[in-house]
C-alpha cells in the first residue's frame, strides 16, 4: 500500500468514525458524553483529505492540512482527558487551537525539512499528552487504557524521532524521506486510528456502565431512605393511580383505618368516604385532575364503620405531558382534636343555654328576654308588623310563701313556668322576668291574639287549682296580666315597651287581680281596656 492510499484511508476512516459518533450523539439523551471526540475525528479526516490532494511543493493546503491534523490530535487528547474523568476548560482548548494556527502559519518562513520537524514535534506532543492522561489514570480495571496509552506513546515516539531528525539532522532527514522508513509515520497514524477508535469506544462504554452502576446505587440508597422515612412517619401516606385507586399505603395509614396494607392496595379512595362527605371527595378529585394541590379536613370510614378525622395534604402527580397521573396524600390524625372541638362546641352550647335559662323554672331568664326583645323590636323596623308583650305576676304570692313556705312557693313557680311554656307558640318566648313575675314575647302578633294567649295562660294557671287559702281573690293561685302591642317607632325604647306592659299589669292588680289589662297603638295614645 502506498503512502497516498494510507492517507486516503485515514481520511475516510476518520470521517466515517466522526459521522458515527455524530449519529450516536444525537440519538443519546446525554450528548456530552465525550464532547471533543467528534471534532477530533472530523478535523483529522479533513486534514488527511487535504494532505491527499496536496502537491509536492509546500503550499497553503499543506499548512491548512497541518492545522487540521494537529487540532484533531489536540482535540483527541482533550477527549481522552474527559474520558479519564477530568474537565477541559474552554480556555485551554481554544488557546491550544489558536497556538496551533499560529505555529503552522509561522512554518511558512522555514525551509524544509524544518517545517516538517516543527509539525512532527507538535504532533508528538499531542500523542504523548493522551498517553500521559491514560497512564496516570490507569488501574487494574482499566487494562485497555494501558494498551491505548502505549499506542499513543509509541506513535508519539515515532513522530518525535521524525521531528528530531528533521530539526537536528536535516540532511539525514531529507535522505530518509525517500526511504520506506518515512512511510512509518502515516502507517503508525493509521494503526493508532484503528486501535484508538476501538479502545476509546470500549472505554466510553465502560465509563457509561460505571456511571449507570453509580446511578443505580444512589437510586437504591435514596429508595431505601425514602422507604425508611415513609415507614417511620407518624403520618399516613397514600398514593393513588389516575383512577383514584390506592397503589401505596404505609403501615401507619392502614392501622389508623383498621386495615392491613394489603387490604388497602387496590381499593378506591371514594369507598373510604362517608356519604355525608362525598361532596368533599368529588371537589378534591376535580382539583387534583386540574393539577391543583390542597390541604383539607375530612373524615374517612374505618374498617369497623366508625369515622376518623384526618387533615389531608394532597398533591397531584402529573405525567410528562402535564396530564393527571394520580396523586399523593399525607394524612395527619386529627380525630382527638375534632372530638375535643365537638365536646367544646357542645359545652359552649350548653353554657349559653344555661346562661340564658332560669334554673328554677327551666324557661328563659331575664337576660334572654332582654336580648330577644331587642332583636324582635329591631326586626320590626323593616316591617309593618306588630310585636306583643305579656307581663304577668302571681297574686298575693307573699301570703302564699308565708303560709305554705318557700319550698312550696318554688313548686308553684315551676308549675306556672310549665304552663307558660306549653301555652305559647314556637316563635314566641316565655321567660321568668324576676321573682314571681313572668313575661312573653309574641312576634308578629296583634293585640287580639296577644290577649287571647294571655287569657289562655291565666285560665290554665287557674285550672291548675293550686290551693291558696290566703288569697282574697280566689281559692286557688291566680295571676294578673298586662298585655301591650307595639309597632316600631324611633322614639319608643325597649324600656318603655316593658313599662307599658308593667303599668297595665299594675292596673290589673288595682282593678282586682286575676285579670288581663291591655293596650295598643302608639306610645302617646294608649287606649287601655279591661
Ligand atoms: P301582689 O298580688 O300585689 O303581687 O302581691 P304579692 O304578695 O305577690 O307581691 P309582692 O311583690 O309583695 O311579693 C312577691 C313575693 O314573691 C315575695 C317573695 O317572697 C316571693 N318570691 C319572689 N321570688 C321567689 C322565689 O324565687 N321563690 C319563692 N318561693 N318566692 C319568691
Ligand atoms: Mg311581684
Ligand atoms: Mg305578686
Amino acid at each position: 500500500m502506498d503512502l497516498k492510499t494510507v492517507i486516503l484511508l485515514l481520511a475516510v476512516g476518520s470521517f466515517l468514525f466522526g459521522l458515527l459518533l455524530l449519529v450516536f450523539k444525537f440519538n443519546k439523551k446525554d450528548p456530552q458524553e465525550v464532547p471533543f471526540w467528534i471534532v477530533a475525528k472530523l478535523l483529522q479526516a479533513a486534514g488527511s483529505m487535504m494532505l491527499y490532494y496536496r502537491t509536492d511543493t509546500f503550499d497553503i493546503l499543506t499548512i491548512i492540512a497541518n492545522i487540521a491534523l494537529l487540532s484533531g490530535c489536540a482535540y483527541e487528547a482533550w477527549a481522552i482527558r474527559v474520558l479519564t474523568g477530568h474537565p477541559v476548560k474552554r480556555r485551554l482548548h481554544v488557546t491550544t487551537a489558536v497556538g496551533i494556527i499560529l505555529v503552522c502559519s509561522f512554518t511558512v518562513f522555514l525551509d524544509m525539512p524544518y517545517r516538517t520537524g516543527v509539525v512532527f514535534l507538535l504532533q508528538s506532543l499531542f500523542y504523548f499528552l493522551p498517553g500521559y492522561y491514560l497512564f496516570v489514570k490507569s488501574g487494574k480495571r482499566f487494562s485497555l487504557q494501558l494498551i491505548l496509552a502505549v499506542c499513543y506513546c509509541v506513535t508519539g515516539s515515532i513522530f518525535l524521532t521524525g521531528a528530531v531528525s528533521c530539526l537536528f539532522f536535516p540532511k539525514t532527514a531529507v535522505n530518509m524521506a525517500e526511504k520506506p522508513i518515512s512511510g512509518m509515520i502515516p502507517g503508525a497514524s493509521f494503526c493508532l486510528f484503528l486501535v484508538s477508535g476501538f479502545i476509546m469506544l470500549m472505554l466510553a462504554k465502560e465509563r457509561s456502565d460505571i456511571k449507570v452502576q453509580e446511578i443505580q446505587k444512589t437510586l437504591k440508597k435514596s429508595e431505601s431512605r425514602f422507604q425508611q422515612i415513609v415507614e417511620t412517619a407518624i403520618e399516613g401516606i397514600l398514593i393513588f393511580d389516575n383512577r383514584y385507586r390506592i397503589t401505596f399505603a404505609n403501615k401507619n395509614m392502614a392501622s389508623m383505618l383498621g386495615y392491613t396494607v394489603e387490604e388497602m392496595i387496590g381499593r378506591s379512595y371514594v369507598s373510604f368516604f362517608p356519604e355525608s362527605h362525598l361532596d368533599v371527595y368529588y371537589q378534591q378529585e376535580s382539583l387534583r385532575k386540574k393539577g391543583a394541590d390542597s390541604v383539607y379536613e375530612c373524615c374517612l370510614l374505618r374498617k369497623d364503620g366508625n369515622r376518623h378525622w384526618f387533615l389531608i395534604s394532597a398533591k397531584a402527580i402529573l405525567d410528562d405531558f402535564g396530564g393527571f397521573d394520580g396523586s399523593f396524600a399525607m394524612l395527619t390524625d386529627i380525630n382527638e382534636r375534632k372530638e375535643m372541638e365537638r365536646l367544646l362546641e357542645e359545652s359552649n352550647r350548653l353554657l349559653t343555654e344555661l346562661s340564658n335559662m332560669d334554673s328554677l323554672t327551666e324557661i328563659a331568664n331575664r337576660r334572654r328576654f332582654d336580648a330577644v326583645l331587642e332583636h324582635e323590636y329591631s326586626r320590626l323596623r323593616h316591617s309593618n308588623s306588630k310585636l306583643s308583650i305579656i307581663l304577668f305576676d302571681i297574686d298575693h304570692f307573699k301570703e302564699y310563701n308565708d303560709y305554705y313556705g318557700h319550698v312550696m312557693g318554688d313548686v308553684v313557680l315551676r308549675r306556672i313556668g310549665e304552663v307558660l311554656a306549653q301555652s305559647i307558640r314556637s316563635a314566641d318566648l316565655a321567660a321568668r322576668y324576676g321573682g314571681e313575675e313572668f313575661a312573653c314575647i309574641l312576634p308578629d302578633t296583634d293585640i287580639n291574639n296577644a290577649v287571647s294567649i294571655a287569657e289562655r295562660i291565666r285560665q290554665r294557671i287557674q285550672d291548675l287549682k293550686i290551693e291558696h287559702k290566703k288569697s282574697p281573690v280566689s281559692d286557688y293561685v291566680t295571676a294578673s296580666f298586662g298585655v301591650a302591642t307595639v309597632q316600631y317607632s324611633p322614639e319608643t325604647t325597649l324600656d318603655e315597651i316593658v313599662n307599658i306592659a308593667d303599668r297595665l299589669l299594675y292596673k290589673a292588680k288595682t282593678a282586682g287581680r286575676n285579670r288581663t289589662e291591655y293596650a295598643w297603638e302608639k306610645k302617646d295614645r294608649y287606649p287601655v281596656s279591661s
